[in-house]
Parts: structure tokens; sequence; C-alpha cells
């Protein structure tokens, strides 16, 4: 049986489009790979973030919704999204933050490694985490000079009601290992590519309860290489008692999704075709991207989305 090699893309809800790709792609200096719509809800963007190819385990993407209730993260939730960057950053990013008016943490040391917390205009909480970064950076050109850039996914922190379930899921079928415990906080990394491969289980208490809205994850999908692989991870959880869905196709990806015992929706999604399927790569979210089975209501979805100004480099 394959293994998970790690994060695939988290997937969460936002307030207004406009501010979450100032922010993203504006503050953070992602790159803006898609503009297209929820396949399941096209009257919604769907917004994606990442580095210039927008590869797996660099992904982050939203559902804007301009009436989104509040969210809170909680049990059940994916309650933190963690970047890699570069060792010796985070002053750079404090300064940074603070100039565009976001409030940080005083930076903090979690499993030896410096750390720099803070949330996104919707209140979602992210962490930069400062290491030395084995992978070559061969994914120029980046918004932000190379020594402070945000690479991929560091990882993911899952609070989760039964942790023994959840862990199980984790160690015995998709081959993480833990690898530390810290104050509460149980890790986990998936064995070989050091891309977006760690997981922290751990809640905090003062969460009690989640509810689903503008800054919460909506669900955070782990990667298979091929279809293949999928399809031998659907039937392997299904065997498992897993409520699985049919293949979906994402058109940059094709998708499965199930709930994991600790109420986590998780997905497992294909490294393929990618998003350069329907849009050359150095113009990656420069147009409204639809489906082919969407294309005949283009004028009807258009009309209903708001504008969107993309930034092009990162002020
Ligand atoms: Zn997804």
């Amino acid at each position: 049986m394959a293994t998970i090699p790690g994060i695939h893309h988290i997937t969460a809800i936002s307030g207004p489009a406009q501010a979450n790709v100032d922010f993203y792609a504006g503050v953070l200096g992602l790159r803006f790979v898609k503009k297209t719509i929820n396949f399941d809800d096209p009257g919604t963007y769907h917004l994606y973030y990442g580095d210039y190819p927008g590869r797996p385990g660099t992904l982050l993407t939203f559902f804007p919704w301009a009436n989104a209730v509040q969210g809170r993260p909680g049990p059940g939730t994916v309650t933190t999204t963690a970047f890699s960057v570069p060792a010796g950053s985070l002053d750079y990013w404090q300064a940074r933050l603070a100039e565009h008016g976001v409030d940080t943490q005083p930076v903090t040391e979690r499993f030896g490694q410096p750390v720099l917390s803070f949330a996104d205009p919707d209140g979602m909480s992210l962490t930069l985490v400062a290491h030395t970064i084995d992978e070559a950076d061969d994914q120029p050109p980046r918004a932000l000079p190379a020594e402070v850039a945000l690479r991929s996914f560091h990882s993911a922190t899952l609070c989760v009601p039964t942790v023994d379930r959840t862990a199980r899921l984790l160690t015995e079928t998709f081959g993480y290992e833990e690898i530390g415990e810290e104050q509460g906080r149980l890790r986990y990394a998936a064995p070989g590519e050091a891309r977006a491969s760690i997981l922290d289980l751990y809640c905090d208490p003062a969460l009690t309860s989640s509810r689903m809205g503008a800054g919460s994850v909506h669900h955070i999908a782990f990667r298979a290489r091929d279809d293949e692989e999928q399809q031998a991870w659907r039937t392997a959880l299904v065997d498992l008692g897993f409520h699985v869905t049919s293949v979906k196709d994402r058109q940059y990806f094709r998708s499965i999704y199930f709930r994991e015992p600790g109420g986590v929706l998780f997905e497992i999604a294909t490294d393929g075709p990618g998003f350069a399927r329907d849009e050359a790569l150095g113009a990656l979210g420069t147009h409204l991207k639809l489906p082919p089975w969407l294309e005949s209501r283009r004028d009807d979805i258009e009309q209903r989305l708001p504008d969107l100004t993309i930034p092009t480099t990162a002020s």
C-alpha cells in the first residue's frame, strides 16, 4: 500500500473576495494561480493560491462568501495553517505584517523552530515556521525575495476530540509517523518528501465548539500521486468503514472526500493534471476559468460574481 506524501491543499471560507486576494497575493505574496468557481455552488468564486505552478503542498484555496457569518475553530476542524519560510525571515515578516496593520503574536519556539502566528482578515489562524528549507528553490519568479518568500505548507493543526482514532488513521493507514510531543501537541510526519509533510493534533482548551463560516477551514486534502493510487485509497477507506464519495472531477485534480473519525473533512486529491491544463503557466489566474459543463452559463455566472482586482506585485 502506498503512503500519503503530504498535504495537497487546504480549502477555507472567507468573507469578501477582494480582501482575501489583497491579503494572500498582496501581503503574503502567494501566487494567485486560479480564478474559478465553486463547482458545487457556481455563484461563488473558488480562488487558488500557491507557488508559481501551483504545486500540491503549496495550495491554499478559498470560497469567498460576501455575507458569511463569522466562523469559529474548534473540535473537528483544522485550526491553524502553517507555511514554511526561510530561516531568519521572521523579523521581516513581523515588520511587513505590522506595516499592513496585521497584529502578530510574539515569536515563540515550537519543536525547536521559531514560529510567528497571526490571523488573516477573516480571523483565520496562520503561522509562519522559519527553518532551513532543504528543497531547492526552483520555482521563481515570486512576488517577494526568495530569502523571505513563503514556500510550501509547513503543517496543519487539527483539533479532534478523539485523538487516538485520528492518530490511528494517520499512522496505520496513511503511513504517517508520530515524531514528537510538546505541551500536548502531537506531531506526525509523512515519510519521504519534506514538503507539507507535517500534521499536528492539538486542541486549544479555549476552543470548545466550532462553527463553519468566514475564517474557517472547510477541508484538508492529502496527495495521491495518480488515479490508481487514489482508487486504492478509496477501496482501503471503504473497507475500513468510512463513507467515501465517488471521484469528483475538479479540473485541476480529481477528488474523493470522507470525514475522519474526529470530524474533520478529509479529501484525497490527485497530483495532476494541475493548473496549466486550461491556462498558460505564465498567465495562471488571469481569467475566470469554468469547467466545460458550466461554460454555457458563463454570462450568467460572470454577472453574479463581484469584480476582482488581482495585485500583480506584492506591495
Ligand atoms: Zn479540496
